[in-house]
Parts: C-alpha cells; sequence; structure tokens
C-alpha cells in the first residue's frame, strides 16, 4: 500500500498535480496551460495508472483553474470540489455555465475514499484561498498528505492542519535576496523560502514523525532558483538544531516532477 504524487506544472504559468492511491485519483487545481495542454495533464493522469474522481481547487486565480481547464473538465465529467466562497468566485470569473461541474464543502469531505479537510488561507485580496489535509485509508495504517500553495501568512490552525503528514506539498515562492534585488509584483501574496522553511519547521515540531517527502512548488521565475529552497530549509533546520529526516523534491514549473511514492 502506497499513495504517490505528482507534478504536472508549477507556477504563476500554470499548476496542476495528482495525488493517487491504489483505487483513485485526486487532481489538486488544474490550470495546465491551453486546452491541449490541459488534454495532455489528463492523459499523464492515465498513464500513472489511476483516475481522479474530482480535482479539489484551492482558489479561482487562473493559474489554478480557468475557462481552458473547466472546458476540458466538463467535457470529461470530472468534478471541482471546493469551499462556497471558490465556487462563487470560479462561476463570477469563467462563467455560470460551471456551476453544475461543481461541488462545495465548508471543512471536510469524503470523496472515493480521500477524506478532505480545508482550512482558509491568507492570500490575495479578494480571492478566498483554501489550504487542505487529505486523509487516504490504507491497510495497516492511514497516510496524510497536506497542500499549502498559494498563501503568505501562516497560523497554529495550519500548521495543526498539516501536522503528521506523510507528504507535505508546500509552495516557496521566492528568495528574499533575489527579491531585494530584482522585485517582483504579486510575491507579497506568496511565502519566501524563508517562510517555507519557518512552516516547514513548525510543521515538525508538532508532529509525532516529520513527513517523508516535501513537494516545493510555486517557485517565482525571477526571484528563486531550484537550489535555493531546499538549501534554506536546510539551513534553518540546521540553526533550530533540529535534523532533517525528509527529502525535499522542487516542482518544474512547466514539465511533470519526481513520482514521490509514499510506502
Ligand atoms: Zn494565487
Amino acid at each position: 500500500m502506497s499513495i504517490k504524487y505528482r507534478s504536472f506544472c508549477s507556477g504563476s504559468g500554470g499548476n496542476a498535480s495528482l495525488l493517487w492511491n491504489w483505487a483513485a485519483g485526486l487532481l489538486i487545481d488544474f490550470a495546465p496551460g491551453c486546452q491541449r495542454d490541459c488534454r495532455a495533464a489528463l492523459k499523464e493522469v492515465r498513464l500513472a495508472g489511476t483516475a481522479a474522481a474530482a480535482v479539489l481547487v484551492t482558489h479561482a486565480h487562473g493559474d489554478h483553474i480557468n475557462a481552458n481547464s473547466l472546458k476540458i473538465l466538463r467535457e470529461v465529467g470530472l468534478p471541482v470540489l471546493c469551499h462556497p466562497e471558490v465556487a462563487r468566485q470560479i462561476t463570477r470569473k469563467y462563467g455560470a455555465a460551471y456551476a453544475g461541474l461543481i461541488k462545495t464543502f465548508e471543512r471536510t469531505t469524503e470523496i472515493a475514499g480521500f477524506t478532505v479537510s480545508q482550512a482558509r488561507v491568507q492570500h490575495a485580496p479578494g480571492y478566498y484561498t483554501s489550504a487542505f489535509g487529505i486523509t487516504a485509508a490504507g491497510a495497516s495504517r492511514n497516510y496524510k498528505a497536506s497542500v499549502f500553495t498559494d498563501l503568505n501568512a501562516f497560523t497554529e490552525e495550519h500548521l495543526a492542519l498539516a501536522a503528521d503528514s506523510d507528504l507535505l506539498v508546500l509552495e516557496a515562492n521566492h528568495d528574499l535576496g533575489l527579491l531585494e534585488r530584482y522585485g517582483h509584483p504579486g510575491s507579497e501574496f506568496h511565502l519566501s523560502n524563508l517562510q517555507a522553511a519557518s512552516f516547514l519547521h513548525g510543521v515538525c515540531a508538532r508532529s509525532r514523525r516529520q513527513p517523508k517527502a516535501v513537494a516545493l512548488g510555486h517557485l517565482s521565475e525571477d526571484c528563486n532558483a531550484p537550489h535555493l529552497p531546499p538549501a534554506e530549509i536546510e539551513a534553518y533546520f540546521g540553526k533550530k538544531n533540529l535534523p532533517m529526516k525528509f527529502k525535499t523534491h522542487v516542482s518544474p514549473r512547466f514539465a511533470p516532477g519526481a513520482l514521490i511514492t509514499i510506502k
């Protein structure tokens, strides 16, 4: 028994990833690009050997869900699952015609053997944004994944939602030094590498065991580089004298990331 995770694309140009077990899969956000890119991503899902039961959507920004991706989801009959406020923003932005595709939940829901909990996170003004905690029952134990894609701050509630995760999906948007040098509009809505390191440290401090894997994503093109977030996290844990027991994977912007298997 295991759970698997793969990012298909990650960043302001588009986000889509898949979490799955032996029985079913959940897409997490779905905005791979044009309609051809959307179809290609759904083909990747089939190649992974699973069928997606739904798309969990964190918020209505176009790099997480958009008119292209909704059209393809409707074509294949794949429902969108999100907070009622996110649903309202999706239909306001992309058309009421998609309302029938969307199922909403406030706190917790069950889908295809997964239990999904959500909590609101602070992101961009006017956009209700969720983080997810997802539990999948296995033969001998439960597996837990948590997903924090777009946020600019975190609270005790968020650390508690992420505690004891086997897999943590977390944004590490920008390096503070590069941001100072090059600047980037919108970076104030996202976690810096240092904030991501502090988030991970907070989660580990509240967990009985550290995550097995951490998928870092939503890296800024101008103000980050793939080697920087893992180095920042390592330095942070070193400073706090906490051994780092998990592996970090950085999700590429426009290509599939590593296949992460949690046994
Ligand atoms: Zn966003």
